[in-house]
């Protein structure tokens, strides 16, 4: 059957010059004056451009942040992702078990690294539904690949159970959970390791690609070390071959400065959530906000909603200037690329049905009070009148 979600990108573009509300405003990025003379100095003193100090510094403190004793600096969260699977082993015969709604990646990775994606049905919250993961278990599978989307940490305290119980690994994709926690324990450090991104529209950012492993583990640490390096033992000996996948002095540069101001982005992000919370669960007859639990910190990478007429609403915010988005319109198992796997239009029910009615408002850590109160103002008048 064809999927009919691919209309909506272009229907909820806001016209060149007429932007209110963007989604987001790379050009008021923090710091940018102490990064460029970072920049400047690494040029001028080492012209270490590749792993080098800025790398090792930001790999020390990234591990710190979450809680674990190792981090390894990648070019990118999907190689991180790659990379971890390929350092356990996981290839050709093994199944992964993750979600349908996520961002390409996280099942690109796992076929890339030779698997299969198995995929669970997500809840309310839009993660991986813990009560489907067991009958999804086979003799084959080798690990959970739970993704904690929009920043909300999926339910790990059972995933890990179940994984401790059929002896899976769990490969946290926490690309968009950076300093995301349940109960003070930081996401990244639940599973055998944790994945995070730093893409330029990523909570914490470089000006690029960047990535990164956390683990508790030595053994993987010592094994995903060389091989983002093409397996090079010191200069001139290869254990393995292996990948290219450092991390770049420039961007671990840009990322040692906003791990500075991390808090600051975290907290003004929770805050405009909370803001759009308090709005929009007035409207219970249009718009449903997520279920929020305590002892949860969710770090609001995007902020979704599912809202009745959304294809209308939309068109309708991007009429009035403001940038909405769909995080994402086609499930993957109903993408082109699944083919192969099988799936059909119907397999997975909540997830189908949240692609048709999820919309994503703009969240960043720059909008202000005025622009926040203008995007409530012009849904209410959309349902409204
Ligand atoms: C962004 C993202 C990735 C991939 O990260 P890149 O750095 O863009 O390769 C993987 N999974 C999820 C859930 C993401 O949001």
């Amino acid at each position: 059957m064809k999927v009919e979600y691919s209309y909506l990108l272009e229907q909820f573009k806001v016209e060149e010059g007429k932007t209110k509300v963007k989604y987001v405003d790379l050009p008021k990025q923090a710091n940018v004056e102490a990064i460029l003379s970072d920049i400047k100095e690494l040029l001028l003193k080492t012209g270490q451009f590749t792993l080098g100090q800025p790398v090792t510094e930001f790999e020390a403190k990234f591990a710190k942040l979450c809680k674990t004793k190792y981090a390894i600096g990648v070019n990118s969260g999907t190689d991180a992702l790659f990379l971890t699977m390929k350092a356990l082993n996981i290839g050709s015969g093994d199944e992964v078990i993750t979600a349908p709604n996520s961002f390409i990646a996280t099942a690109g990775a796992i076929a890339n690294a030779g698997a299969r994606p198995v995929f669970v049905d997500v809840n309310d919250e839009y993660n991986i539904d813990a009560d489907l993961i067991e009958r999804a278990i086979t003799p084959r599978t080798k690990a959970i690949m739970p993704v904690h989307l929009t920043g909300n940490p999926a339910d790990l305290l059972r995933i890990m159970e179940i994984a401790n119980r059929y002896n899976l690994y769990v490969i946290e994709d926490a690309c968009q959970a950076v300093a995301a926690s349940i109960d003070g324990q930081p996401v990244g450090s639940f599973g055998i390791a944790g994945c995070f991104s730093f893409h330029p529209l990523k909570n914490l950012n470089v000006w690029g690609d960047g990535g990164i492993i956390v683990t508790n583990s030595k053994e993987l640490f010592d094994r995903i070390v060389l091989m983002r390096n093409h397996g090079l033992k010191g200069r001139d000996e290869v254990e393995f071959f292996a990948y290219n996948s450092r991390l770049d002095s420039i961007h671990a540069i840009v990322a040692n400065q906003l791990l500075n101001v991390l808090d600051a982005i975290t907290d003004t992000r929770i805050r405009n959530a909370k803001t759009y919370d308090d709005a929009l669960s007035d409207m219970v007859n249009y718009i449903t906000i997520p279920p929020r639990k305590s002892k949860v910190r969710q770090v609001y990478h995007t902020y979704v909603i599912q809202a009745r007429e959304r294809n209308k609403l939309g068109a309708y915010l991007a009429e009035k200037g403001i940038e909405a988005k769909v995080h994402y319109p086609i499930p993957i198992h109903l993408q082109e690329a699944s083919k192969y796997l099988g799936y059909k239009e119907g397999d997975f029910p909540v997830c189908e049905a949240q692609a048709k009615s999820i919309l994503t408002l703009p969240v960043h850590q720059h909008l202000t009070e005025d622009q926040i109160g203008y995007v409530i103002d012009t849904i209410w008048k959309f349902y409204k009148g």
